[in-house]
């Protein structure tokens, strides 16, 4: 049989765990508004203390000892902290810069950019949600220092939005990819010039200027010179890749007919679609202008317009399209073949990307065509977009401003 507590017992322990609880949400209170230095943790034979001051020491040095830039701004850019890295980036004493607003420490012309920077975070604020936006520019001052910033909004302290922003110095970074990007250019140029001078001699005993090759030499001859060019193709790709990357090509661009400039590639590939009996359909209005850069736009197109006839099978069909509104020319490359995973379509703008295919056993390629493609296009300032589905075709869709 239990025995049943008294009235009296248990009225005292309720009362016990009431003040406990009342306790325990005073502490949390007072933590919430920084009333409370410290904090003692008990465990089952010690106690330890946590003083909130150590915590806040501990986590002024970490930000101090940053390689990055750590400063929070109030929503309309007035820097309330900064950490010393800020103020060795801009050369600019830490008093000067704290109670600044953060876009004026900026060039002149970054500071739109900037300011629209810190307004999309506070477009965010009034969601609630956790934003996080980036930008890649130079910082003033006699040496060049590239930078990312980075903006993220922090949760509000009573109605009051603020960011934080982090910034990393990323000129080591780009000096390096610089100078990659120079080797591979210097070393695919050294390389074509012997291999080009290599087809030239093949091309010649082919012709018979060497006097007249067999049956069998003459295979043999003309297997090195396949090789051969498929070799230079592999150099001209890396040096054009190199010389996109190291940004020297510069769009230069003239208003011209949309129509000649399909026609000029169209030249080249006229051929392969009779080979393999694939229909072009091509709704192209001739009056319809575009201001670009006609060489590299062909290039972009010829691209697209390969990749759609190697991508599909024989006797299929495919459409080139345009449509122009007041602010974009829209390009739409169409073809009804092997398609492309929705996985995938993320990745295919990707430098070297190659996506296997039904195709991919026998189609030849490198994976750089549509990193050309997307570079080119958001050189003009437009953009590329994919939508496919799997086994029934796809249409890439080039927006061009006007
Ligand atoms: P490459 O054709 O040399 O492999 P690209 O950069 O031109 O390189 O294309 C990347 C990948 O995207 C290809 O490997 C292919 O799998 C896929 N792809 C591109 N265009 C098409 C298309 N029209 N239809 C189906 N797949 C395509």
């Amino acid at each position: 049989m239990t025995s049943r507590p008294n009235k009296a017992t248990e009225s005292n322990e309720m009362q016990l765990l009431r003040s406990r609880l009342l306790e325990a949400e005073e502490t949390l209170e007072a933590i919430r508004h920084g009333a409370v230095d410290a904090l003692v943790v008990k465990q089952r034979d010690t106690q330890q203390i946590f003083t909130l001051k150590s915590a806040d020491h501990t986590y002024r040095v970490l930000i101090e000892s940053m390689s990055q830039a750590a400063i929070t701004i109030a929503n309309n850019g007035t820097i309330l902290y900064s950490n010393s890295q800020f103020s060795r980036m801009l050369g600019k004493q830490l008093e000067l810069i704290i109670g600044a607003r953060f876009q004026t420490l900026f060039d002149p012309k970054d500071q739109p950019k900037l300011q629209n920077l810190i307004e999309q975070n506070e477009i965010q604020k009034d969601l609630n949600s956790q934003g996080h936006h980036e930008l890649e520019l130079d910082l003033p001052g006699p040496d060049i220092t590239s930078v990312i910033i980075s903006v993220t909004q922090l949760p509000k302290v009573e109605a009051n939005a603020y960011m934080g922003v982090i910034i990393t110095d990323i000129t080591e970074r780009k000096r390096a990819e610089k100078a990659k990007d120079e080797f591979i250019s210097l070393a695919s140029h050294q390389l074509r010039t012997p291999a080009t001078g290599v087809k030239q001699y093949l091309g010649m005993l082919i012709e018979g200027y060497a006097g007249d090759l067999d049956e069998k030499q003459l295979a043999f001859v003309k297997t090195a010179y396949d090789s051969n060019e498929k070799q230079i193709d592999i150099i001209s790709s890396i040096l054009k890749t190199a010389q996109i990357d190291s940004g020297a090509y510069k769009v230069i661009k003239t208003p011209q007919s949309l129509l000649a400039l399909i026609d000029t590639v169209l030249t080249d590939f006229k051929p392969v679609f009779m080979m393999r009996g694939q229909q072009l359909k091509i709704e192209v209005s001739p009056e319809l202008e575009v201001d670009v850069d006609g060489d590299e736009l062909c290039v972009a197109l010829s691209n697209l317009i390969e990749n759609a006839s190697k991508y599909s099978p024989d006797g299929t069909v495919i459409t080139i399209k345009t449509t122009q509104s007041s602010q974009a020319t829209t390009i739409r490359v169409a073809d009804k073949g092997v398609g492309i995973d929705e996985a995938d379509q993320v990745k295919i703008f990707e430098k070297f990307t190659r996506v296997d295919n039904a195709m991919s056993d026998t189609v030849n390629g490198s994976g750089l065509g549509l990193y050309w493609v997307k570079r080119i296009v958001t050189m003009h300032g437009g953009s590329i977009t994919v939508d496919s589905v799997l086994n029934k075709g796809t249409t890439f869709i080039v927006k061009l401003p006007r």
